[in-house]
């Protein structure tokens, strides 16, 4: 032990060997407190503290498995086996199988996607004969989101006059409604969604005092890894469970805190010593990861924010070369340039694929860069876009196994009743959820007797749905003395999928069949895994639990070397030598969906920090002077990120005059902070239009990815604000920021700003092209 601890510096060391109580470490990026928390698990269990009794939350699966297997090295395999380790969703999904009767769901309760959700929100949607127009399912859903987050139950929300009058204002009075009909649908067919696995649990520890006693008892040590964001239903939990023994560490950078919009709250961080006794803190100032040229300009860039904790980040690793910076005609130009530096710096400096990251903030920036790599035959790995288990087939093959385990699952049985065709119709599914409803049972359960229910179908009907049933019931007893791939491979047979598929020769048909194999070997391997962890099974439920979870990045074995290609978001906490940010543009980086307020725009900001410290040796950034977006081609112009970075920093590989300035509208005092002495002059005003990227806003693949805003706004969206009628004294609805009242308006055409003071939020300015407000 006493060689791993001498590798760290004094700074680490100190959190390192607190065995006891709360402490926090406050640290930039490549400062170690990854680091720090791992060996800080090994030394803990090298004082005799039992592994049972350690809980570590990462923020990503991968991170946990990488965790374990350090701190195996060092402590041995038998005792890290024993280590709670894995993304909040992993670990309480893992609680609640335990614990789950205690609140009304049964121990194989489903995990529904949010595919699965946003289908039965779509179908509730249309029972209710709602418009789908107003009542986006996509967007309902992410509205449910942020209750759940913020542990607004359905009760609570009915006892809330203002969230219901909130709702009715953006024309969706009865959200409440569907809010209620959806967690009632996911009660009845034991099913929780991702929200749900922090909710409930939350639910069971407020509610047994006897079981969190039980946990509190059980993880007496307790870490949290980029806890910056974690939202507030995580939040709680760790409140709760730590709240015995306050032995907590959690470390963070309130500078890399990038989801706020999806309900991650940085005041976790900042009022961590006021939650906690005696909190100790700690700072690492050290950074191993960079070279000087890019742990300064990340500085430089985090410093034009206000809203921050002071932090010293210096290096003693060489200065590196500049950043490079460069432009291009159109974003295929910029793909080209991106894979012929790859190509060459590999030639030049023999070095792996996988030594190189493409980092971009929206994930449609990925094709052009995947076309021109192709082009010239380099490998490459995109997380998070459509991860193999949201792919069709697959889902069917996964639909199946999930309706073995838990045959009340709605949304696996709708996906697969009439799949491939069996005759069994939308009428008839319609009766049987309405009946389902009627009785307060499944839809499953319903089928089951199916004879003694009058819903006028025909004795053909009948049959089709009795053998259905009689089908997933032989499936259940073949569950019960095979391994999950035995079944598996027998589902894919006898449902008839494969036969189905056969019948498309296309490559793409031959493509779908591949992946069901493929997801057989994944099983089979998933078995294999677990008799060499502790002789278990590999029951089927825990394969349907580890897929549930998944991400993208959890499934890289990192045995092909390839280069990553992912939005920033999900590249938090990752480090390659050579990272290209592309797109640094405005309008996209920032996006121009942050530009109302300076909040949102310094999260940007802070995701710009994200981006450039992941490059250990050289980072570079592209942009293209026009592209394609939304089927247009469209001018942009460089990002201001990348003139907040000092000059000395840079080395611009195309020349610069023509085209490199800030747009005039952040010339406003909600952006005071821009030096604007650094605007250059007589340079033809922006006509271009707004572009909004909200659809194409990152969703990295893991848990907090369902995290979903509160209100999107369409593409196109933009500029309908009536400012024409605006006076001071209006209540508006803002899409984002709800009620407020119109303090002021200044300025003119295209740069008017209103001041008005929102009911939550306070005060802020928004320019009226942006904003979209109504007037109530
Ligand atoms: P991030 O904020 O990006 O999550 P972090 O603070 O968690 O970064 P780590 O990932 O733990 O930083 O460390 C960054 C890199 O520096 C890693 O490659 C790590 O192995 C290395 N490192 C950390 N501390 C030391 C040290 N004392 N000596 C040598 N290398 C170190
Ligand atoms: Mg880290």
């Amino acid at each position: 032990m006493h060689k791993y601890i001498s590798q760290l510096n004094d700074a680490q060391q100190a959190p390192t060997l607190q065995k006891d109580g709360p402490m926090i470490i406050i640290a930039g990026a490549g400062s170690g407190k990854t680091r720090v928390l791992t060996i800080r698990i090994a030394y803990l269990m090298s004082l005799g503290v039992d592994a049972f009794n350690i809980l570590a939350l990462t923020f990503t699966n991968k991170a946990a498995k990488e965790m374990k297997k350090r701190i195996a090295d060092i402590v041995g395999n038998s005792e890290a086996k024993n280590l709670w380790m894995g993304t909040f969703h992993s670990i309480f999904a893992k609680i609640l199988r335990f614990e789950a009767d205690k609140i009304g769901f049964p121990s194989n309760f489903s995990i529904y996607d949010s595919q699965d959700s946003v289908r039965l929100i779509s179908s509730i949607i249309k029972e209710m004969q709602l418009d789908r127009d107003v009542y986006k399912p996509k967007q309902v859903l992410g509205r449910i989101s942020s209750y759940k987050n913020s542990l607004i139950t359905v009760k609570a929300y009915f006892n809330n006059p203002e969230l219901q009058e909130a709702d009715a204002m953006s024309k969706k009075p009865r959200l409440g409604e569907i809010y209620q009909q959806y967690v009632d649908r996911c009660f009845k067919a034991g099913a929780m969604d991702f929200d749900d696995l922090l909710l409930r649990t939350n639910e069971l520890l407020n509610l047994f005092p006897d079981v969190l006693a039980k946990y509190q008892d059980r993880f007496r040590y307790i870490m949290v890894d980029e806890y910056q964001d974690t939202n507030h239903s995580q939040y709680l939990i760790v409140r709760a469970l730590s709240d015995k023994f306050q032995n907590i560490c959690v470390v963070g950078d309130d500078a890399q805190s990038i989801y706020a919009f999806r309900g991650a709250n940085i005041n976790n961080i900042l009022n961590f010593q006021k939650d906690y006794d005696g909190v100790q803190m700690y700072r690492l100032e050290q950074n191993y990861r960079s070279t000087k040229n890019i742990v300064e300009a990340a500085n430089a860039i985090i410093d034009k924010n206000k809203v921050k904790l002071d932090k010293v980040v210096w290096t003693a690793n060489d200065d590196g070369p500049p950043i490079r910076v460069h432009r291009s005609l159109t974003d295929g130009e910029e793909g080209r340039f991106v894979a012929s530096t790859i190509f060459e710096q590999k030639m030049q400096n023999q070095l792996k694929n996988g030594s190189f990251a493409i980092l971009y903030r929206t994930n449609a920036q990925s094709r052009a860069m995947e076309d021109a790599l192709r082009k010239r035959d380099i490998p490459y790995r995109i997380y998070g876009g459509l991860s193999f288990y949201q792919r069709k087939e697959i889902k069917d093959v996964l639909g199946y196994l999930r309706l073995v385990i838990n045959p009340k699952d709605e949304e696996a049985l709708m996906r697969v009743i009439n799949y491939p065709a069996r005759g069994i119709g939308d009428s008839t599914l319609e009766k049987l959820t309405v009946a389902a409803n009627h009785y307060g049972r499944s839809v499953f359960e319903v089928m089951e007797h199916i004879d003694k229910i009058d819903l006028k179908l025909n004795s053909g009907t009948k049959a089709k749905l009795h053998d259905f049933v009689t089908m997933i019931k032989s499936f259940q007893i073949i569950n019960e003395n095979h391994d999950a791939f035995y079944l598996s491979e027998h589902v894919a047979k006898k449902t008839g999928l494969i036969q189905e598929l056969k019948k498309d020769a296309t490559p793409e048909g031959i493509a779908r069949i591949e992946n069901i194999e493929e997801l057989l070997n994944g099983i089979r391997d998933f078995i294999e895994g677990q008799r060499e962890v502790d002789g278990a099974r590999g029951a089927l439920s825990e394969f349907l639990e580890d897929v549930a979870l998944a991400t993208d990045l959890d499934k890289d074995t990192g045995d092909d070397d390839r280069v990553a290609l992912m939005t920033i978001h999900l590249a938090k906490g990752l480090e390659f030598p050579y990272v290209f940010i592309v797109g640094m543009e405005e309008d996209l980086f920032p996006s121009a969906m942050s530009l109302n307020t300076r909040s949102e725009l310094e999260e940007e900001r802070r995701l710009f920090y994200v981006a450039l410290t992941r490059a250990e040796h050289q980072a570079y950034l592209t942009y293209a002077q026009s592209r394609y977006r939304w089927g247009k081609l469209v001018d942009s112009e460089p990002s201001r990120f990348i003139e907040e970075i000092t000059d000395k920093f840079l080395d611009y590989l195309t020349p610069t005059e023509t085209n490199y300035r800030y747009k005039p509208m952040i010339d406003t005092d909600i952006f005071g902070d821009v030096d604007k002495s650094k605007f250059r002059q007589n340079k033809p005003v922006s006509t271009t239009p707004p572009k909004w990227v909200t659809d194409n806003d990152p969703k990295p693949n893991m848990d907090i990815r369902r995290l979903k805003p509160m209100a999107t706004k369409a593409p196109g969206s933009a500029a309908s604000a009536p400012d024409s009628k605006l006076a001071p004294g209006n209540v508006v609805m803002h899409e984002r920021f709800g009620k407020g009242k119109v303090l002021n308006l200044e300025g003119v055409g295209a740069d008017k700003k209103a001041e008005i003071h929102f009911e939550v939020g306070g005060i802020k300015k928004l320019l009226l092209r942006f904003a979209k407000l109504d007037i109530l």
